[in-house]
């Protein structure tokens, strides 16, 4: 499967300079997308519960008793990673006193309590990623921090803003019930709690619900297995550095080649007897080039540094021009490659024309990542199953200097699957479907000691599935029935029917690159509303049914352009798994991008109306 490549093809409306063929590429990507499209879209997963609820039990904590509480606090928020801790921060800053973090894992963090596997570490610049950096007084010691580094900083987010004080650790949400006499949600829990709440704020995070193919016999297998979100350090010996002794004798099988694979299989390689790597779809990896933070720069910084440098790289990554680039990584590599020509107002600057400018851009970005992967891996046929053949923002684009050459090890092998996946699992290993020299389609079985799922996190099921809880609003409406068509609401954060309720999350809202700028921009915003309530005496906050309504209208009506783009992807989980659609795109963020959303809620708080609330 070479590379179409003739620059004698490339016409002349399209680019002078590129060496490849725009058309080949077009079709290329069309035929690797379509090998992958699949029916069953999101159906193809199992959700973890009953037999496979075992893949989410917390291996990092002894567990605690306590009685059940039914006591009122002011605002109860749900989720104690970045986006429960800044709403807790801002909160604090606007003076509430009366908060309750409920947090399902044994401490704060979030993604970063949960995902230690070997490796994990933030692929976006720590200076811009870990938030409160001024707030707290601590500086990151490398570009691109350590899980385990960004676990502790969660813990002191925690303690500078006193959110231990109360907080419920080891407690799932079950259900919500509004009760409109008392103005409060009641909130039950695995432990049998039935506390009250004024406010309530969902911050569970967008990828949080670890999720499990639905692959033949998946139940059948012996050996030992896990989830990366749920790393088995007592099965694998060894740390979040790597040093996995415990799998010096065992045959390691992954499956999944995502964000998460790429950090962590450099270290099953180093540590595992023999690793297979079953591979559907290839990431695209680009250079990280990590380096420790310079004291010297760091003793440099003026006051307002982080927000100044968050706002730069969030400007790059969407194309407005800086006179500097603070971050200067992949990032605003990338990005800034695809945008550089419409800046310069190259070419045609019809919206046909743009879109154009911005595929030819996109091909030259990923052609270098192809050439990367052939520039590092050695056996010609492994490194042309691991280019891939789409658009760099179809899927996550990942960045390392170790995973590729992973492959040059003798005992790692890539079992690519030619985009159908891994067709079974027998009680000792993975059966795949693949061609053989001779080019017949055979299956081969690959026994295993020990099987990795990296297949990722829910993000196209229901909302309530995803959290894990039901709301029952007014009337006993539940989120689920409101939302059976799509989500519904005002700024991504109010549901009408469901007042008092504060979401954070990307549905109908902004998606930043940099995620946690946009978890700060809604806990200010969320932190304004309640000062605004305080200051007005009112007690009940809710979404107006036509300031909702205009908002959907809002979100769908962007949505248009980027739908196009989304169904020429090959699947994942940016696009619903293939299958976009009119409800998915209810579910997805403002497509204007985040700067113009976070301008929406900036120009809102300034002209302070609380327009579209209904506010008593
Ligand atoms: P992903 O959803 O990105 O990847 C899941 C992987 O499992 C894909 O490669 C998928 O293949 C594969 N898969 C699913 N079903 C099968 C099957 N039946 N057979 C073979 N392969 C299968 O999950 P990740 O955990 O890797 O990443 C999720 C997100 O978490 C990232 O996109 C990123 O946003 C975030 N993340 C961030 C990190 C950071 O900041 N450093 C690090 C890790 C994750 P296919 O592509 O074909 O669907």
């Amino acid at each position: 499967m070479g590379a179409p490549s003739s620059a004698a093809t490339v016409s002349q409306a399209e680019s002078s300079t590129t060496s490849f063929d725009p058309d080949a590429l077009r079709d290329k990507y069309r035929e690797e997308r379509d090998k992958r499209l699949r029916d069953v879209g999101n159906e193809q997963y199992i959700e973890v519960v009953g037999e496979f609820e075992r893949y989410v039990h917390d291996p990092y904590v002894d567990p605690i008793e306590r009685e059940p509480l039914t006591d009122d606090v002011e605002v109860l928020i749900i989720g104690g990673g970045f986006g429960g801790l800044l709403a807790g921060a801002r909160l604090r800053e606007a003076g509430v006193d009366d908060i309750r973090m409920v947090e399902k894992g044994g401490d704060f963090g979030g993604t970063w309590y949960w995902n230690r596997y070997p490796g994990a570490a933030c692929d976006v610049e720590s200076y811009v990623y870990l938030p409160l950096l001024e707030e707290i007084g601590y500086m990151p010691k490398q570009k691109y921090s350590q899980a385990a580094e960004i676990l502790a900083h969660s813990q002191a987010i925690g303690r500078h803003f006193d959110l231990y004080r109360n907080a419920c650790f080891q407690t799932e949400v079950t259900e919500m019930r509004w009760d409109d006499a008392d103005r409060r949600w009641i909130v039950g829990t695995n432990r049998g709690d039935a506390m009250r709440a004024r406010y309530i704020v969902m911050a569970s995070g967008p990828l949080h619900r670890p999720k499990l193919p639905g692959i033949e016999g998946i139940t059948s297998y012996e050996g030992h297995t896990f989830h990366t979100s749920r790393w088995d350090y007592d099965y694998t010996g060894g740390g979040s550095d790597g040093d996995l002794d415990g799998l010096a004798d065992k045959r390691v099988g992954i499956i999944g080649t995502g964000a998460t694979a790429v950090q962590c299989v450099p270290h099953l390689g180093a540590g595992a007897k023999q690793l297979y790597v079953f591979q559907r779809t290839p990431s695209s990896i680009d250079v990280r080039d990590n380096r420790p933070t310079d004291p010297e720069w760091a003793a440099g910084l003026e006051p307002g540094w982080q927000q100044r440098r968050m706002e730069n790289f969030n400007n790059l990554v969407s194309g407005i021009p800086e006179s500097e680039d603070l971050v200067d990584d992949g990032w605003t590599d990338i990005i800034g490659n695809l945008l550089i020509r419409v800046r310069r107002g190259e070419g045609d600057m019809t919206p046909d024309g743009l879109m154009k400018t911005m595929e030819l851009a996109d091909f030259e970005k990923m052609e270098q990542i192809r050439s990367r992967v052939e520039e590092i891996v050695a056996d010609p046929s492994t490194a042309e199953a691991l280019k891939p053949w789409y658009r760099q923002f179809c899927k996550r684009p990942c960045f390392h200097d170790e995973y590729l050459d992973t492959f040059n090890r003798p005992n790692v092998e890539l079992v690519d699957t030619e985009g159908r996946g891994v067709k079974r699992i027998t009680p000792t290993g993975v059966v795949v479907e693949r061609h053989n020299s001779a080019g017949e389609l055979v299956e081969e079985e690959f026994e295993v000691d020990c099987l990795i799922y990296a297949t990722g996190f829910e993000v196209g099921t229901d909302y309530t599935r995803r959290a894990g809880y039901e709301l029952y609003g007014r009337d006993g409406v539940t989120l689920t029935e409101a939302w059976a068509d799509g989500a519904s609401t005002l700024h991504g954060m109010h549901s009408r029917g469901f007042p008092n309720c504060f979401i954070f999350s990307n549905v109908q809202s902004g998606f930043t690159v940099n995620f946690p700028h946009m978890l700060n921009e809604q806990s200010k915003h969320l932190a304004y509303i309640l000062a605004e309530a305080v200051e007005r005496e009112v007690t009940l906050i809710e979404a107006d049914a036509d300031a909702e309504a205009a908002w959907v209208d809002t979100i769908v009506g962007l949505s248009q352009m980027n739908l196009k783009f989304l169904e020429s992807c090959t699947p994942g989980y940016y696009n619903n798994e293939g299958k976009p659609s009119e409800r998915s795109v209810k579910n997805g963020s403002y497509g204007a991008g985040s700067l113009a959303f976070i301008k929406v809620l900036e120009d809102w708080r300034a002209e302070g109306s609380l327009a579209g609330l209904e506010l008593s």
